[in-house]
């Protein structure tokens, strides 16, 4: 940058050890004109604010494509992840529980009324709304009797659904695949 000064303010000016005819100073100091007059253009911080607005473009594209995927896993659709973009299948409705379940949820709830309740809860697609919708349809079973202390008894839970307005009891199996969540 200072060489290109200097030999601005001095057309005359030679390069040291090199014997320059007028000629190829005449076209190396239209070389730097031109180069000048590009810098001028873009002054540095010009040049700073193309770059700070590619990175916000980058860091927006970066936000877009990940609230893109956030919302795609939370309905249940497919999406990639990781740099081999990985596919991670779309959320399905499993298969009900079996006919050997006592409290005969398949006989209690048709596919249809199934698949409704697994599109609604899909179609929250916000992970806190579907945390409380399980939590909302999950209660805790009081033990019949209490463990003794100490001993390491994981709590029972009850599942259900609300089928027009009614709430109706179902196994972890039924309810579990019905959404098409693991617990
Ligand atoms: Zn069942």
């Amino acid at each position: 940058m200072t060489n290109y000064d200097d030999i601005t303010k001095d057309a005359n000016y030679v390069l040291p050890g090199e014997h320059n005819s007028a000629v190829s100073i005449a076209i190396s100091n239209v070389e730097i004109d031109k180069q000048l007059s590009a810098v001028e253009k873009t002054p540095s911080i010009i040049v700073e604010d193309i770059k700070n607005n590619t990175r916000k473009r980058l860091i927006n594209k970066e936000i877009w494509e990940k609230n893109v995927k956030k919302q795609l896993r939370n309905s249940g659709k497919e999406y990639n992840i990781g740099s081999n973009e990985k596919v991670i299948a779309a959320k399905i409705m499993k298969m009900p529980c079996n006919d050997k379940c006592r409290l005969k949820c398949a006989i209690k709830i048709s596919a249809d009324e199934r698949t409704v309740i697994h599109n609604n809860y899909w179609k929250l697609a916000d992970i806190n709304r579907q945390r409380e919708f399980i939590i909302r349809h999950m209660c805790t079973i009081n033990p019949k009797y209490r463990s003794p202390v100490g001993t390491n008894r994981s709590l029972n839970y009850s599942y259900s659904f609300n089928i027009h307005n009614k709430e109706i009891k179902v196994c972890k199996t039924m309810f579990m695949n019905t959404l098409g969540v693991s617990s």
